[in-house]
Protein backbone atom coordinates (compact mmCIF):
# COMPACT_ATOMS: atom_id res chain seq x y z
CA UNK A 1 0.00 0.00 0.00
CA UNK A 2 1.27 3.70 -0.91
CA UNK A 3 2.11 5.71 2.24
CA UNK A 4 -0.48 8.12 0.91
CA UNK A 5 -3.03 8.55 -2.05
CA UNK A 6 -4.76 11.63 -4.57
CA UNK A 7 -7.98 11.34 -4.74
CA UNK A 8 -9.80 13.12 -7.91
CA UNK A 9 -14.12 14.25 -8.04
CA UNK A 10 -14.89 13.56 -11.37
CA UNK A 11 -18.39 15.48 -9.61
CA UNK A 12 -16.25 18.07 -8.83
CA UNK A 13 -14.67 18.89 -11.71
CA UNK A 14 -17.85 18.34 -14.03
CA UNK A 15 -19.71 21.43 -11.52
CA UNK A 16 -16.49 23.65 -12.25
CA UNK A 17 -16.30 23.03 -16.03
CA UNK A 18 -20.63 23.64 -15.92
CA UNK A 19 -19.64 26.58 -13.73
CA UNK A 20 -17.09 27.68 -16.80
CA UNK A 21 -19.10 27.52 -19.93
CA UNK A 22 -21.55 29.43 -18.17
CA UNK A 23 -18.99 32.20 -17.74
CA UNK A 24 -17.72 32.04 -21.21
CA UNK A 25 -21.16 31.50 -23.70
CA UNK A 26 -19.07 32.05 -27.33
CA UNK A 27 -15.87 31.21 -26.30
CA UNK A 28 -13.72 27.91 -26.30
CA UNK A 29 -12.23 26.30 -23.25
CA UNK A 30 -8.09 25.22 -23.91
CA UNK A 31 -8.27 23.50 -20.55
CA UNK A 32 -4.14 23.77 -19.54
CA UNK A 33 -3.08 20.96 -18.18
CA UNK A 34 1.21 21.67 -18.32
CA UNK A 35 2.79 20.14 -14.96
CA UNK A 36 1.45 16.70 -14.44
CA UNK A 37 -1.87 18.66 -14.56
CA UNK A 38 -1.19 21.12 -11.96
CA UNK A 39 -0.03 17.72 -10.53
CA UNK A 40 -3.30 16.48 -10.38
CA UNK A 41 -2.28 14.09 -12.43
CA UNK A 42 -1.81 14.37 -16.33
CA UNK A 43 -3.66 10.48 -17.36
CA UNK A 44 -5.97 10.66 -15.17
CA UNK A 45 -7.56 14.16 -15.34
CA UNK A 46 -7.77 14.18 -19.18
CA UNK A 47 -10.10 11.40 -19.37
CA UNK A 48 -11.95 13.13 -16.51
CA UNK A 49 -11.58 16.43 -18.50
CA UNK A 50 -12.70 14.67 -21.89
CA UNK A 51 -16.04 13.27 -20.08
CA UNK A 52 -16.98 17.03 -19.62
CA UNK A 53 -16.97 17.76 -23.22
CA UNK A 54 -13.02 19.41 -23.35
CA UNK A 55 -11.69 18.87 -26.40
CA UNK A 56 -8.39 21.41 -26.79
CA UNK A 57 -5.35 20.61 -24.20
CA UNK A 58 -2.40 23.69 -23.72
CA UNK A 59 0.50 21.90 -22.26
CA UNK A 60 4.28 23.93 -22.39
CA UNK A 61 6.78 21.43 -23.54
CA UNK A 62 6.38 18.83 -26.86
CA UNK A 63 7.54 16.50 -24.03
CA UNK A 64 3.84 17.04 -22.31
CA UNK A 65 2.78 16.97 -25.63
CA UNK A 66 4.01 13.48 -26.30
CA UNK A 67 2.58 12.13 -23.39
CA UNK A 68 -0.88 14.12 -23.48
CA UNK A 69 -0.95 12.74 -27.35
CA UNK A 70 -0.49 8.80 -25.42
CA UNK A 71 -2.78 9.07 -22.76
CA UNK A 72 -5.62 10.56 -25.46
CA UNK A 73 -8.47 8.50 -25.86
CA UNK A 74 -10.83 10.63 -28.03
CA UNK A 75 -10.51 13.09 -30.20
CA UNK A 76 -8.67 16.45 -29.13
CA UNK A 77 -6.37 19.22 -30.02
CA UNK A 78 -3.02 19.49 -28.59
CA UNK A 79 -1.16 23.33 -28.04
CA UNK A 80 2.59 23.75 -26.57
CA UNK A 81 2.81 27.15 -25.31
CA UNK A 82 6.27 26.74 -24.69
CA UNK A 83 9.01 24.45 -24.99
CA UNK A 84 10.07 22.44 -28.45
CA UNK A 85 12.85 20.24 -28.03
CA UNK A 86 14.70 20.62 -31.41
CA UNK A 87 14.13 17.07 -32.77
CA UNK A 88 10.25 17.12 -31.94
CA UNK A 89 9.20 19.72 -34.47
CA UNK A 90 8.90 17.22 -37.21
CA UNK A 91 6.63 15.30 -34.70
CA UNK A 92 4.79 17.76 -33.48
CA UNK A 93 4.32 18.75 -37.03
CA UNK A 94 3.17 15.55 -38.34
CA UNK A 95 0.95 15.00 -35.84
CA UNK A 96 -0.86 18.43 -35.92
CA UNK A 97 -0.16 19.25 -32.83
CA UNK A 98 -0.44 23.46 -32.60
CA UNK A 99 2.27 25.53 -31.30
CA UNK A 100 3.24 28.82 -30.01
CA UNK A 101 5.74 30.67 -31.97
CA UNK A 102 7.22 33.68 -30.71
CA UNK A 103 10.84 34.35 -31.94
CA UNK A 104 12.20 34.08 -35.88
CA UNK A 105 14.24 30.94 -34.80
CA UNK A 106 11.54 29.00 -34.41
CA UNK A 107 9.58 30.53 -37.52
CA UNK A 108 12.61 29.10 -39.78
CA UNK A 109 12.84 25.84 -37.82
CA UNK A 110 8.85 24.96 -38.70
CA UNK A 111 9.04 26.92 -42.45
CA UNK A 112 12.26 24.14 -43.28
CA UNK A 113 10.35 21.18 -41.61
CA UNK A 114 7.20 21.99 -43.17
CA UNK A 115 8.76 21.94 -46.25
CA UNK A 116 10.45 18.36 -46.19
CA UNK A 117 7.28 16.97 -44.43
CA UNK A 118 4.87 18.83 -47.00
CA UNK A 119 2.36 19.57 -43.92
CA UNK A 120 1.38 22.57 -42.84
CA UNK A 121 2.44 24.32 -39.17
CA UNK A 122 -0.57 24.81 -37.09
CA UNK A 123 1.08 27.98 -35.55
CA UNK A 124 -0.22 30.60 -32.47
CA UNK A 125 1.67 34.03 -32.96
CA UNK A 126 2.61 34.83 -29.72
CA UNK A 127 2.75 38.63 -29.14
CA UNK A 128 4.58 40.66 -26.73
CA UNK A 129 1.76 43.13 -25.51
CA UNK A 130 4.16 43.99 -22.11
CA UNK A 131 5.02 41.03 -19.86
CA UNK A 132 8.16 40.74 -21.62
CA UNK A 133 8.20 37.11 -21.84
CA UNK A 134 7.88 35.17 -24.66
CA UNK A 135 6.29 36.91 -28.19
CA UNK A 136 7.32 39.28 -31.17
CA UNK A 137 8.05 42.48 -30.62
CA UNK A 138 6.46 44.97 -31.88
CA UNK A 139 9.12 46.36 -33.98
CA UNK A 140 9.82 43.15 -35.80
CA UNK A 141 5.88 42.41 -36.46
CA UNK A 142 6.30 44.17 -39.64
CA UNK A 143 9.29 41.47 -40.37
CA UNK A 144 7.38 38.99 -39.38
CA UNK A 145 4.57 39.81 -41.33
CA UNK A 146 6.26 39.70 -44.52
CA UNK A 147 7.66 36.38 -44.02
CA UNK A 148 4.79 34.96 -43.15
CA UNK A 149 2.99 36.45 -46.32
CA UNK A 150 5.99 34.75 -48.47
CA UNK A 151 5.45 31.23 -46.85
CA UNK A 152 1.76 30.82 -46.55
CA UNK A 153 1.71 27.41 -47.55
CA UNK A 154 3.42 26.05 -44.80
CA UNK A 155 1.17 27.04 -42.24
CA UNK A 156 -2.59 27.55 -40.81
CA UNK A 157 -2.54 30.58 -39.06
CA UNK A 158 -4.27 29.23 -36.01
CA UNK A 159 -3.86 31.82 -33.25
CA UNK A 160 -3.02 35.01 -32.21
CA UNK A 161 -1.54 35.15 -28.88
CA UNK A 162 -0.37 36.66 -26.06
CA UNK A 163 -0.14 36.65 -21.80
CA UNK A 164 -1.23 38.85 -19.02
CA UNK A 165 1.61 40.16 -16.91
CA UNK A 166 -0.36 39.28 -13.28
CA UNK A 167 -4.29 39.58 -14.34
CA UNK A 168 -4.55 38.14 -10.37
CA UNK A 169 -3.71 41.54 -8.86
CA UNK A 170 -5.97 44.87 -9.32
CA UNK A 171 -1.86 46.38 -9.14
CA UNK A 172 -1.48 45.40 -12.27
CA UNK A 173 -4.31 47.25 -13.51
CA UNK A 174 -3.35 49.53 -15.93
CA UNK A 175 -0.38 47.31 -17.47
CA UNK A 176 -3.03 44.63 -18.32
CA UNK A 177 -5.56 46.99 -19.98
CA UNK A 178 -2.29 48.50 -21.53
CA UNK A 179 -1.41 44.88 -22.90
CA UNK A 180 -4.87 44.86 -24.13
CA UNK A 181 -4.81 47.76 -26.22
CA UNK A 182 -1.80 46.45 -27.51
CA UNK A 183 -3.12 43.34 -29.05
CA UNK A 184 -5.96 44.38 -30.55
CA UNK A 185 -3.69 46.94 -32.12
CA UNK A 186 -1.25 43.99 -33.31
CA UNK A 187 -4.31 42.14 -34.78
CA UNK A 188 -5.41 44.70 -36.81
CA UNK A 189 -2.32 45.34 -38.26
CA UNK A 190 -2.38 41.38 -39.29
CA UNK A 191 -6.12 41.27 -40.80
CA UNK A 192 -4.88 44.73 -42.58
CA UNK A 193 -2.19 42.07 -44.32
CA UNK A 194 -4.97 39.46 -44.68
CA UNK A 195 -3.29 37.18 -42.34
CA UNK A 196 -6.32 36.01 -39.93
CA UNK A 197 -5.70 33.80 -37.28
CA UNK A 198 -8.78 31.68 -36.76
CA UNK A 199 -8.87 32.33 -32.98
CA UNK A 200 -7.09 35.23 -30.68
CA UNK A 201 -6.09 33.54 -27.33
CA UNK A 202 -5.41 35.83 -24.24
CA UNK A 203 -7.02 35.07 -21.19
CA UNK A 204 -5.66 32.59 -18.46
CA UNK A 205 -7.87 32.26 -15.81
CA UNK A 206 -7.74 35.40 -13.85
CA UNK A 207 -7.92 37.38 -17.17
CA UNK A 208 -10.71 35.57 -18.64
CA UNK A 209 -12.88 36.72 -15.08
CA UNK A 210 -12.19 39.62 -14.22
CA UNK A 211 -11.04 41.45 -17.65
CA UNK A 212 -14.01 39.89 -19.61
CA UNK A 213 -13.20 41.90 -22.70
CA UNK A 214 -9.98 39.40 -23.21
CA UNK A 215 -12.17 36.41 -23.43
CA UNK A 216 -12.09 36.56 -27.81
CA UNK A 217 -12.40 33.21 -29.45
CA UNK A 218 -10.90 31.04 -26.95
CA UNK A 219 -9.51 30.97 -23.04
CA UNK A 220 -6.35 29.33 -21.36
CA UNK A 221 -7.88 28.12 -18.34
CA UNK A 222 -5.79 26.55 -16.18
CA UNK A 223 -6.19 26.44 -12.09
CA UNK A 224 -10.23 27.62 -11.84
CA UNK A 225 -10.67 24.20 -13.64
CA UNK A 226 -9.24 22.53 -10.44
CA UNK A 227 -11.29 24.30 -7.93
CA UNK A 228 -8.95 27.02 -7.07
CA UNK A 229 -8.66 30.51 -7.51
CA UNK A 230 -6.14 32.21 -9.13
CA UNK A 231 -5.63 34.76 -6.00
CA UNK A 232 -8.35 35.88 -3.35
CA UNK A 233 -8.37 39.27 -4.95
CA UNK A 234 -9.99 37.28 -7.83
CA UNK A 235 -12.30 35.63 -5.88
CA UNK A 236 -13.89 38.04 -3.86
CA UNK A 237 -13.94 40.26 -7.03
CA UNK A 238 -15.95 37.15 -8.65
CA UNK A 239 -18.15 37.13 -5.50
CA UNK A 240 -18.97 41.14 -5.35
CA UNK A 241 -19.63 41.52 -9.42
CA UNK A 242 -21.97 38.54 -8.96
CA UNK A 243 -23.76 39.50 -5.87
CA UNK A 244 -23.27 36.04 -4.24
CA UNK A 245 -21.74 34.81 -1.08
CA UNK A 246 -20.54 30.71 -1.57
CA UNK A 247 -17.50 29.16 -3.81
CA UNK A 248 -19.15 28.39 -7.08
CA UNK A 249 -15.87 25.98 -7.52
CA UNK A 250 -15.45 22.75 -5.85
CA UNK A 251 -11.46 21.19 -5.58
CA UNK A 252 -11.22 18.16 -7.22
CA UNK A 253 -8.11 16.77 -5.69
CA UNK A 254 -8.10 14.77 -1.75
CA UNK A 255 -4.82 13.89 -0.46
CA UNK A 256 -5.31 10.92 1.94
CA UNK A 257 -3.06 9.29 3.96
CA UNK A 258 -3.20 7.16 7.16
CA UNK A 259 -1.43 6.69 11.01
CA UNK A 260 1.55 4.95 11.00
CA UNK A 261 2.39 4.92 14.37
CA UNK A 262 1.03 6.02 17.91
CA UNK A 263 2.88 7.12 20.95
CA UNK A 264 2.61 8.90 24.46
CA UNK A 265 5.30 11.73 25.08
CA UNK A 266 5.46 13.12 28.85
CA UNK A 267 5.79 16.98 29.18
CA UNK A 268 8.94 18.57 29.08
CA UNK A 269 10.26 16.56 26.03
CA UNK A 270 11.01 17.46 22.48
CA UNK A 271 8.98 16.37 19.40
CA UNK A 272 10.68 15.82 15.77
CA UNK A 273 14.57 17.29 15.36
CA UNK A 274 15.73 20.13 16.92
CA UNK A 275 13.90 22.08 19.87
CA UNK A 276 11.16 23.96 17.64
CA UNK A 277 8.58 21.72 19.72
CA UNK A 278 8.12 21.75 23.23
CA UNK A 279 5.78 19.45 24.93
CA UNK A 280 3.49 21.36 27.56
CA UNK A 281 1.66 18.42 28.37
CA UNK A 282 1.77 14.81 28.50
CA UNK A 283 0.40 14.31 24.91
CA UNK A 284 -0.42 11.56 22.26
CA UNK A 285 0.93 11.96 19.13
CA UNK A 286 0.39 9.95 15.46
CA UNK A 287 3.37 9.67 12.70
CA UNK A 288 1.57 10.04 9.42
CA UNK A 289 4.04 8.59 6.32
CA UNK A 290 4.19 11.93 4.45
CA UNK A 291 7.25 14.29 4.32
CA UNK A 292 8.30 17.76 2.42
CA UNK A 293 9.53 14.56 -0.28
CA UNK A 294 6.07 13.87 -1.01
CA UNK A 295 5.36 17.53 -1.65
CA UNK A 296 4.29 18.07 2.10
CA UNK A 297 6.16 21.46 2.53
CA UNK A 298 8.65 21.96 5.48
CA UNK A 299 7.20 25.33 6.09
CA UNK A 300 4.54 23.63 7.22
CA UNK A 301 6.18 22.60 10.06
CA UNK A 302 4.36 23.42 13.48
CA UNK A 303 1.86 25.09 11.15
CA UNK A 304 -0.07 22.70 9.27
CA UNK A 305 -3.81 21.30 9.97
CA UNK A 306 -5.03 17.91 9.15
CA UNK A 307 -7.96 16.21 9.56
CA UNK A 308 -7.91 12.71 11.81
CA UNK A 309 -11.52 11.41 12.39
CA UNK A 310 -13.28 14.32 12.02
CA UNK A 311 -11.14 16.17 13.88
CA UNK A 312 -8.68 19.37 13.09
CA UNK A 313 -5.34 18.73 14.28
CA UNK A 314 -2.12 20.59 14.51
CA UNK A 315 0.84 19.32 12.46
CA UNK A 316 3.76 19.72 15.26
CA UNK A 317 7.56 19.79 15.18
CA UNK A 318 9.69 19.40 12.32
CA UNK A 319 8.16 18.25 9.04
CA UNK A 320 10.51 15.46 7.71
CA UNK A 321 11.75 14.16 4.71
CA UNK A 322 8.86 11.34 4.96
CA UNK A 323 7.14 11.95 8.12
CA UNK A 324 4.87 14.28 9.85
CA UNK A 325 3.71 14.05 13.48
CA UNK A 326 0.60 14.97 14.50
CA UNK A 327 -1.02 16.01 18.10
CA UNK A 328 -3.83 13.89 18.46
CA UNK A 329 -4.30 14.25 22.13
CA UNK A 330 -7.75 15.28 21.98
CA UNK A 331 -8.71 12.60 20.10
CA UNK A 332 -10.25 9.41 22.05
CA UNK A 333 -10.31 6.84 19.48
CA UNK A 334 -7.37 6.86 17.35
CA UNK A 335 -5.99 3.39 15.82
CA UNK A 336 -2.83 2.76 13.22
CA UNK A 337 -4.45 2.57 9.74
CA UNK A 338 -7.02 5.30 10.54
CA UNK A 339 -7.28 7.97 7.59
CA UNK A 340 -5.83 11.22 8.02
CA UNK A 341 -6.55 14.09 5.02
CA UNK A 342 -3.76 16.61 4.32
CA UNK A 343 -6.11 18.50 1.42
CA UNK A 344 -9.78 17.76 1.09
CA UNK A 345 -13.30 17.17 3.20
CA UNK A 346 -14.48 15.26 5.75
CA UNK A 347 -17.86 15.90 7.28
CA UNK A 348 -17.96 19.27 7.88
CA UNK A 349 -14.56 19.97 8.19
CA UNK A 350 -12.17 20.98 5.16
CA UNK A 351 -8.39 21.43 4.51
CA UNK A 352 -7.92 23.69 1.24
CA UNK A 353 -5.08 24.00 -0.77
CA UNK A 354 -5.46 27.79 -0.38
CA UNK A 355 -5.84 28.18 3.53
CA UNK A 356 -2.93 25.53 3.47
CA UNK A 357 -0.89 27.79 1.05
CA UNK A 358 -1.11 30.62 2.95
CA UNK A 359 0.39 28.93 5.74
CA UNK A 360 3.27 27.45 3.77
CA UNK A 361 3.39 31.03 1.65
CA UNK A 362 3.35 28.51 -1.39
CA UNK A 363 0.79 29.93 -4.10
CA UNK A 364 -1.98 27.08 -4.67
CA UNK A 365 -0.04 26.88 -8.21
CA UNK A 366 3.36 26.17 -6.53
CA UNK A 367 1.86 23.34 -3.63
CA UNK A 368 0.16 21.54 -6.58
CA UNK A 369 2.64 21.11 -9.01
CA UNK A 370 5.08 19.76 -6.41
CA UNK A 371 2.79 16.72 -5.62
CA UNK A 372 5.09 14.47 -6.63
CA UNK A 373 3.92 11.80 -9.78
CA UNK A 374 4.80 8.97 -7.71
CA UNK A 375 1.43 9.15 -5.36
CA UNK A 376 -1.22 7.32 -6.90
CA UNK A 377 -4.14 8.81 -8.58
CA UNK A 378 -7.23 7.82 -7.89
CA UNK A 379 -10.71 8.73 -9.55
CA UNK A 380 -14.06 9.01 -7.90
CA UNK A 381 -17.42 9.93 -7.97
C1 LIG B 1 -0.26 28.45 -17.30
C2 LIG B 1 -0.77 29.30 -18.37
C3 LIG B 1 -2.13 29.60 -18.45
C4 LIG B 1 -3.14 29.18 -17.41
O1 LIG B 1 -3.05 30.00 -16.27
P1 LIG B 1 -4.10 29.88 -15.07
O2 LIG B 1 -3.82 31.06 -14.21
O3 LIG B 1 -3.79 28.60 -14.36
O4 LIG B 1 -5.45 29.86 -15.67
C5 LIG B 1 -2.55 30.34 -19.55
N1 LIG B 1 -1.68 30.75 -20.50
C6 LIG B 1 -0.35 30.50 -20.43
C7 LIG B 1 0.56 30.97 -21.51
C8 LIG B 1 0.14 29.77 -19.36
O5 LIG B 1 1.45 29.51 -19.29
Amino acid sequence: MPSSVIELSQSALQNNFTFLKEQFKNTKISSVIKANAYGHGLNEFINMAGKCGINHFSVFSSREARKVKKYLTFPADIMIMGWINDDDMEWTISNSIDFFVFDFERIEKFIDTSKILGIPAKIHIDVETGMNRTGFAQKDINKLIKILLANREYFEFKGLCTHFAGAESIANYKRINDQIKTFNRLHKLFLKNNLIPEVRHTACSAAALTYPKTQFEMVRIGILQYGFWPSNETFIHYLSKNNIMTDPLKQILSWKSTIMSIKTVKTGEFISYGTSYLAQKDMKIAIIPVGYSHGYARNLSNQGRILINGQRVAVIGMVNMNMLIADVTLINQVALGDEVVLIGKKGDLTINVSSFAEYSDQLNYELLTRLPTEIPRVIIK
